[in-house]
């Protein structure tokens, strides 16, 4: 069997779509979604992403003011800017980019966040409202992955989803969403004694660790569908996931290639999350 690819370029397109149509109807009614990132420090990486967050919600319409800090900023600095945020009512969502300067206590800084505008859905109270099923916001990571299980028409009432990685921004809320969906969830980690096993009882394998090669084609099932969060550089130094694709792809029924997968729905996601906050806060 060779998996068919679920293209996360694709679907990404198609929620940008649907986040234009979303802003063009809240402008309609004179409001402007405006989405507020901090960045503090020069991390090469978070440079980046905040370009890539920005150059996403220009295109959309959405406005997308970056805050560039430097890393001394103090923390109470930060903080104070945060609520000053919290209190302006033409923000609807606020994004501190991580990670934070070692001097700073990123838990705290997220919690200064406004659970109204945390579009990034780090908050413990965004966390909570997932757990309970109720409306908040959910990390865009593992929204985006559950989008691409939409995308194929997978019904995941009753299946078995494996998730290996039990991060507080992905394999957690991962969890609780397939959870959400009536699936029954493993969570694997790196105590887990016997990975292979669980993996290969998996209808649906979602793999966040941040290792190449986690999953091999030994490792799965006939048919499963493979959800590859990890982002790693290969020998070569190219972007890879945590999947062999190559050996997996001939077992899976599905399977989500890096780059071109998980990365691009993460970005559209952000978007879904900012309009829903500016929606939220217009009725
Ligand atoms: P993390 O906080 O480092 O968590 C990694 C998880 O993997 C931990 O729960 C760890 O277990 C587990 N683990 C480590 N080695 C393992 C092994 N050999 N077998 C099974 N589990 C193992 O990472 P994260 O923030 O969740 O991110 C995971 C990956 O996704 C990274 O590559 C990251 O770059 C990527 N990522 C991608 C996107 C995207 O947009 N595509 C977004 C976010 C993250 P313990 O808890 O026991 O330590």
């Amino acid at each position: 069997m060779t998996a068919q690819i679920i293209d996360g370029n694709a679907l990404a397109k198609q929620v940008r779509a649907e986040a234009a149509g979303r802003t063009q109807a809240l402008k309609a009614r004179g409001i402007q979604p405006h989405l507020a990132i901090l960045l503090v420090g020069d991390d090469p990486a978070s440079q980046v992403y905040v370009k890539h967050k920005v150059a996403d919600s220009e295109q959309t319409g959405l406005h997308a003011a970056l805050e560039r800090h430097p890393t001394t900023l103090p923390e109470a600095d930060l903080l104070a800017r945060i609520r000053a945020l919290n209190d302006d009512p033409s923000v609807h969502g606020i994004l501190v980019q991580l990670p934070l300067p070692r001097h700073m206590d990123s838990h705290k800084v997220i919690e200064t966040i406004s659970p109204a505008k945390d579009v990034d859905g780090f908050h413990v109270a965004s966390a909570g409202a997932l757990m309970v099923g109720q409306p908040g916001f959910w990390p865009c990571t593992p929204h985006g992955c559950l989008k691409m299980l939409d995308s194929i028409g997978y019904d995941l009432k009753g299946k078995h989803a494996v998730v290996i990685g039990r991060s507080n921004i992905v394999g957690k809320p991962m969890a609780m969403m397939l959870l959400g969906r009536d699936a029954t969830v493993t969570i694997c980690h790196s105590r887990t004694r016997d990975l292979k096993a669980m993996t290969l009882q998996a209808d649906v394998v979602v793999a966040a660790v941040g290792k190449r090669n986690v999953l091999t084609k030994d490792m799965v099932k006939p048919g499963a569908v493979v959800i590859d969060v990890g982002m790693n550089r290969n020998d070569e130094g190219k972007l890879c996931g945590d999947v062999d694709f190559e050996g997996v792809k001939e077992v899976a029924g599905w399977i989500t290639p890096v780059p071109g997968g998980v990365g691009p729905m993460t970005r559209a996601m952000l978007l879904i999350n900012t309009l829903q906050a500016a929606e939220r806060a217009s009725v």
